[in-house]
């Protein structure tokens, strides 16, 4: 013997609705049935815990610091200058911070590469200056040296 859910009378089990209160009925046809929407489906493997839920949180995520490191240390030697170095040190640098706190980033490795080449970039970039400088300072010091030469030919 079937009851009403909403004010407790008994019903038949055929009834659609309530006679007291007008709760549907154990044969009431469902809402979204009788809208013409298909029931619900029911749970699937894909939603419950342990399966894909568990597989996506699994999944290492790469540090974008680490990305943004690699990818500003190379691009020193494609025009960014400098910047570029800078750059890559000091996010990969970042990156590897925030890897020492949360262990299952990943992007250890390009983090370190980044730093690297970051550095190479630099150290490049000084011997460049370097010899840049030693090559104005000869050429500016042999220049200079030519004036007083000619000044000191007597009249
Ligand atoms: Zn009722």
């Amino acid at each position: 013997m079937a009851a009403c859910l909403n004010c407790g009378r008994d019903l038949s089990p055929r009834a659609v609705a309530c006679p007291q209160c007008g709760e549907p009925g154990p044969a009431a046809v469902p809402a979204g049935a009788a809208a013409g929407y298909p029931p619900p489906p029911p749970a699937s493997p894909v939603h419950q815990p342990g399966s894909v839920g568990s597989v996506m949180a699994a999944v290492p995520r790469t540090e974008p610091f680490a990305i943004a490191s690699i990818v500003c240390a190379v691009a020193n030697f494609f025009g960014i200058f400098l910047i570029g170095s800078i750059l890559g040190i000091v996010f990969g640098k970042i990156a590897q911070k925030n890897i020492a706190q949360n262990p299952s980033l990943e992007g250890s490795g390009l983090a370190r590469m980044g730093i690297i080449i970051g550095w190479v970039g630099l150290g490049l970039l000084i011997v460049f200056l370097v010899l840049a400088v030693g090559v104005l300072g000869v050429f500016s010091s042999s220049t200079e040296s030519d004036v007083p030469a000619r000044l000191i030919i007597p009249d």
